[in-house]
């Protein structure tokens, strides 16, 4: 059976990556998280003080930009990739408050833009992939055969990424959380280069009142009947 492209994008904590995984899973595809890539970045900035300080150096941050090494290596035991940075496991680091807080921000940078929409397209050559992020079906796979964008209600996909932080031993309050959300909502829709868009040939699916297992199984099937017209 021929293989399709699959570009999953949609505001921040939307479920965008669970179903992505779930559906690289079934339909035995590569999935990627282009969120993890500007998260690394991002990790790489804050900790050599170009962000999050009295004053940003991103100048500093774009001339070690081609020294940066960015890789997902597949983790066996987990069943998914892990995000490295330079040949260290950031998978863990990248996901804290902090590196949310700023991530947005250096996504605005178009020398990391450019960087990292040039891995994702390599990535995608041989198609069978579930990508996922904010500019997948507007910019890195504009021809993508499936396209898939995902709201829900700040507030509901505030209280997912609260639970998933406190879960993971992170002390926030949930307001702290809904204000990153917001915040984030707003950069990345408002950003001068490829901002987060709903393409137009692309299926809008609110999640908000549905189970992850009823999402899947909606999306898997319509998933098939893609691949079935592209033989
Ligand atoms: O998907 P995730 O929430 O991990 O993404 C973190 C941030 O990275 C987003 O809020 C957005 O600012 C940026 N991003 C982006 N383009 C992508 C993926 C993520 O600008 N393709």
């Amino acid at each position: 059976m021929g293989k399709i492209t699959v570009a999953i994008d949609g505001f921040s904590s939307t479920g965008k990556s669970t179903l992505a995984k779930q559906l690289a899973k079934a339909l035995g595809y590569v999935y990627v998280d282009t969120g993890a890539m500007y998260r690394a970045v991002t990790l790489f900035a804050l900790r050599n003080g170009f962000i999050g300080g009295k004053q940003n150096n991103i100048s500093a941050l774009i001339k070690l930009l081609p020294r940066l090494q960015l890789k997902f290596i597949y983790n066996k035991e987990l069943g998914f990739s892990e995000m490295y940075l330079n040949d260290e496991n950031v998978e863990k680091e990248i996901r804290s408050l902090e590196v949310s807080k700023y991530v947005s921000q250096i996504a605005t940078v178009e020398q990391v833009r450019y960087k990292l929409v040039d891995m994702q397209k390599k990535m995608g050559r041989e198609k069978g992939i579930v990508m996922d992020g904010r500019d997948i079906g507007t910019v890195v796979f504009p021809d993508a055969e499936l396209k898939i964008f995902m709201t829900a209600s700040p507030e509901v996909r505030a209280h997912r990424r609260y639970k998933e932080l406190l879960e993971r031993g992170e002390e926030v309050k949930y307001e702290e959380v809904l204000k990153n959300v917001q915040n984030r909502d707003y950069i990345d829709s408002h950003r001068e280069i490829s901002p987060l868009l709903k393409a137009d040939d692309a299926i809008e699916f609110d999640n908000g009142d549905m189970g992850l297992e009823e999402q899947f199984e909606r999306i898997y099937n319509f998933a098939l009947r893609v691949i079935a017209k592209h033989k």
